[in-house]
Parts: C-alpha cells; sequence; structure tokens
C-alpha cells in the first residue's frame, strides 16, 4: 500500500469532490455506485486489478484487468493513486481517471477497500470517506454466497475479512447501513450536497 504519486489538492468549484465508498465485500458497493452513476453529476474511476474478469465484466468498463507483471510495471511507473492487495489479488486507483472526472466538474466514485481508504486518508488526500454497513453478518453471508460470483474458498476468505473491515468503520466521515439500495444511494448523494430527482 503506498499513495504513488504526488496528490491533487481539495477539489474547489468547478471540480468535483472525490468520494471513497468502501465497506465489506458483498455489502452493494458497486449497487450503489451503479444508482449514483444514472445521475449525470458522479463519474466512477475504473481501477485495475490482477483478478480475472467475471462473467459480464468487460476490461475497462468495469475493471482494467492487469496481469501481475503489468500491474507491478505501472506501479514502478507510479500510475496508482494507491493500491492494496486484497483478498490476495491487487488493486490500484489510476489517478489519471479520477482526475479527469474531477477537472470535469463530476463527483468522482470510487469503490475501494478499506486498506486502500486508509492509504488515501494517511496521504491527506482531501476526499469524502463513507463506508457502507451491512444490516446483519447474517446478510452480509447471504448476499456473498447468493450473488455466485465467487467459488466457495473465495467467499470464505472475503468472510474471513469482515471482522477486520468494520473495526475500520468509525474512521470514516459517514456511515451508512445499507438496507435499501435506492435509500442509501439517496443518503450518500445528499452528504456530497447532490440532491438525486
Ligand atoms: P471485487 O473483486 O469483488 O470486484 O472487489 C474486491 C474488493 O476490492 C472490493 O472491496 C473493492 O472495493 C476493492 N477494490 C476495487 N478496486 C480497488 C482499488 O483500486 N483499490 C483498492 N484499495 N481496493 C479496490
Amino acid at each position: 500500500m503506498s499513495a504513488d504519486v504526488p496528490l491533487a489538492k481539495a477539489p474547489s468549484s468547478p471540480r468535483g469532490r472525490l468520494v471513497v465508498i468502501s465497506g465489506p465485500s458483498g455489502v452493494g458497493k458497486t449497487a450503489v455506485i451503479d444508482l449514483l452513476l444514472a445521475d449525470p453529476r458522479f463519474g466512477r474511476a475504473v481501477t485495475a486489478t490482477t483478478r480475472a474478469p467475471r462473467e459480464g465484466e468487460s476490461d475497462g468498463v468495469d475493471y482494467v484487468f492487469l496481469s501481475k507483471e503489468d500491474f507491478r510495471r505501472r506501479l514502478a511507473e507510479g500510475y496508482f493513486l494507491e493500491h492494496a492487495d486484497v483478498y490476495g489479488r491487487l488493486y490500484g486507483t489510476p489517478w489519471s481517471h479520477a482526475e479527469a472526472i474531477l477537472a470535469s466538474g463530476r463527483h468522482c466514485l470510487l469503490n475501494i477497500d478499506v486498506q486502500g481508504a486508509a492509504t488515501l486518508r494517511a496521504a491527506r488526500v482531501e476526499a469524502l470517506f463513507v463506508f457502507l454497513v451491512p444490516p446483519s453478518l447474517a446478510e452480509l453471508e447471504r448476499r456473498l454466497r447468493e450473488r455466485g460470483l465467487d467459488a466457495a474458498d473465495v467467499v470464505a476468505g472475503r468472510l474471513a475479512a469482515v471482522d477486520r473491515e468494520m473495526a475500520e468503520a468509525g474512521r470514516f466521515d459517514v456511515r451508512l447501513v445499507n438496507r435499501d439500495l435506492g435509500v442509501t444511494a439517496r443518503k450518500l448523494a445528499l452528504s456530497v450536497g447532490v440532491a438525486l430527482p
């Protein structure tokens, strides 16, 4: 984990705001972000990963899918604002994507794990840090198993990380229990100053 490039300072009008959305795997980060993206005032920085694409995922849309070698080369070149090893795979935020969104005046949503959020906080990146909380651990487990995206051992690994991830919640600016996607998206938007229609 590191902040690899000089960090842009406080976004002020007309720049958008950087919004870091974190929380345990399966809490609904991607679904909430997809709802927010229906509003043109939001954009999402596409992050990079070394994990294999899931069915239906496209390169450059869901993630930039990289081999470990390519990821490490870009890392050495200072391509990532932050990066982290999440459940044994590398993930990183290309700063150029986030910067382009902010410069266009849109709020930039970043879907990153709690380690990535901690890196950005430590680097004093100006952002709103939002933590999504599952309604209950049982519900989180049900969602992770029922979405059927990951093999059983991967789901087990993600569940094993939940306690450590939940322990970080108090360090975020905003905590939202994600019971209902629409309500969560509305509250999240409001915390950035956007009233969704
Ligand atoms: P998934 O493999 O389910 O798409 O994502 C696994 C985890 O990686 C999620 O918690 C997601 O927030 C996190 N993640 C995705 N992109 C990044 C990134 O660029 N940096 C960091 N630190 N975490 C990321």
